[in-house]
């Protein structure tokens, strides 16, 4: 695979992105591609090792090592490497249906066990398995297979996500005739509606949507099952249905001073900013605007970081992302070896550009926030924390303790809460039966996918906790596969 004395002979390289001043002036991507030659060159530094847990996906220090969806990654750098791009795009359409997104977002655990890490830089599959599906498109190879025989089986998939997206397409594929519902005005789940345009251009998303329109899938946006369509009717429609609606409850602070106006979920923030834009530009000022503000994102994750991004975009006066962990070491610790995702220190594009436009890291670790501040009209104008140090219990457990001292006032009139989830809303799930496990997700068994209720399976967020898109693709396909079983007596879908 690859060149067996590429990694000895060529470095890693990565296309170099649009510089942070400049692209924060736009919405537009900041990757960049690669040239044809380095191209191939990066595909010839895969090594042959023979044990690629680049593509195992397995479970270690409850992280994912290698790739979820076990895209056969040693098989494509060796083709690209070749010059074999369309048999590459073929290669890597057979395990990842969305590769435009996994491409863009995914944080690539596959790059974390790759074995040339070892020793040297991985090998850069990610940005390999971008261009290969770019190059696709570019080229013509990517066009719409309809299925040539439909089997009269009908199945409603809940909720337009990656995860009911890869599950759709895998369904339609089977042929049966798939419907995907989506409460929203627009199809895509957090791939549309969570994470930013600059991270992931919503034209890339309406492209794969069109060509899955095109192969005979039907979407109904603006339908929210259990409201604007009623559960019954939905059983009495289809012969399946397949929950793919996410989870989408954010986790709260509840500190004093929460009512303030001026916190918000970083959902909501980041929802309201990509419709304006999509829908006017910003021009019809629906969204809430972090202009001129100094705006405290609590939160030091990915979500949190889409919020900084976003922000600077709206010229906003100051940066903080609070974040209540430990700063990661800035390489691999000693509990934390190959070929495990490493827990590493790592300045992401909002960071990064923040550091270009105040001259200073955002993040300030190990902090917590005590209440916030508000002024007499109710609006909020800061929030107040302490430092804490991380000490395990007497069972072993680490907990955050206060530094007594450590009190700080900062000033803020934005602050939003990116904190994670904690689970699918519940609503539908109640009209429909099905049970619940402790975190309020639903109880449904990795590999059958089936609820407690006939006929309905579960997939992605809502079924796993937030996690991520390659998790909610590798879920859907699974989803589908038995599924289609249930319908068919048998499955072919891989
Ligand atoms: C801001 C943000 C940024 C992220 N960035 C990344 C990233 O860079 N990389 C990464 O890998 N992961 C990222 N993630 C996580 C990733 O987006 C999710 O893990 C993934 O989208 C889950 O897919 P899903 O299909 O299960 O659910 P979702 O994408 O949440 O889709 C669920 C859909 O169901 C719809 N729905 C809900 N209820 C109903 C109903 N009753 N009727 C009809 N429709 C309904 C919702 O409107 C939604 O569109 C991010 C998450 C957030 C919040
Ligand atoms: S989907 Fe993610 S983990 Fe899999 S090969 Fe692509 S970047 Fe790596």
């Amino acid at each position: 695979m690859g060149k067996s004395t590429g990694f000895l002979e060529y470095k890693r390289e990565l296309a170099a992105d649009r510089s942070p001043l400049e692209r924060i002036r736009d919405w537009q991507e900041f990757h960049d591609h690669v040239e044809d030659e380095a191209l191939r060159l990066q595909g010839a530094r895969c090594m042959d090792c023979g044990i690629p847990y680049c593509h195992s996906g397995v479970m270690i220090a409850n992280m994912a090592s290698g790739c979820p969806i076990n895209n056969l990654i040693p098989e494509w750098n060796d083709l690209i490497y070749k010059g074999h791009d369309q048999e590459a795009l073929d290669r890597l359409h057979k395990t990842n249906n969305f590769p435009d997104f996994t491409g863009r977002v995914c944080p690539a655990p596959c790059e974390g066990s790759c074995t040339v890490g070892l020793v040297d830089q991985p090998v850069t599959i990610k940005s390999i398995e971008y261009e290969i599906i770019e190059r696709g498109f570019a080229n013509g190879w990517v066009v719409p297979h309809p299925p040539n025989v439909r089997t009269g089986k009908k199945v409603a998939v809940i909720g337009s996500g990656p995860a009911g997206l890869s599950c759709a397409a895998q369904l339609n594929q089977a042929g049966h005739l798939v419907t995907v519902f989506e409460r929203t005005d627009r199809v895509g789940g957090l791939l549309m509606y969570g994470i930013p345009n600059m991270k992931l251009d919503k034209k890339i998303v309406e492209r794969r949507v069109d060509l899955m329109r095109q192969e005979g899938i039907e979407f109904r946006v603006n339908t929210e099952v259990g409201k604007d369509y009623p559960v019954s009717q939905l059983q009495e429609d289809f012969d399946a249905i397949v929950l793919c609606t996410g989870a989408t409850k954010p986790r709260d602070l509840s500190v004093p001073g929460r009512e303030f106006s001026g916190v918000h979920f970083a959902v909501d923030f980041l929802h309201k900013n990509t419709k304006s834009l999509l829908d006017s530009a910003l021009a019809d000022g629906n969204y809430i605007s972090a202009k001129d503000l100094d705006v405290i994102v609590i939160g030091g994750g990915d979500t949190g970081t889409d919020c900084v991004g976003t922000s600077l975009r709206h010229g906003c006066k100051s940066i903080t992302q609070l974040e209540i962990l430990d700063k990661p070491a800035t390489s691999r610790t000693k509990e934390n070896p190959w070929p495990q995702f490493p827990r590493v220190y790592k300045l992401d594009y909002g960071q990064e550009e923040a550091l270009a436009v105040y001259g200073k890291e955002p993040r300030e670790y190990a902090i917590m926030t005590k209440r916030f501040v508000g002024d007499e009209q109710g609006n909020v104008k800061g929030l107040e924390t302490v430092r804490v140090s991380w000490q395990k219990d007497e069972n072993g457990r680490m907990n955050p303790v206060e530094i007594a001292g450590s009190e700080e006032f900062w000033p803020a009139q934005l602050i939003l809460l990116a904190m994670g989830f904690l689970g699918p809303e519940q609503d539908l799930l109640e009209q429909l039966g099905v049970s619940r496990d402790a975190r309020s997700n639903v109880k449904a068994e990795y590999g059958s996918f089936k609820t407690s209720v006939e006929g309905v399976f579960a997939a992605g967020d809502m079924r796993r906790g937030q996690s991520l898109v390659v998790w909610a693709i590798n879920e859907g396909r699974a989803a589908a596969r038995e599924c289609d079983r249930y319908l068919m007596g048998s499955t072919q879908l891989a």
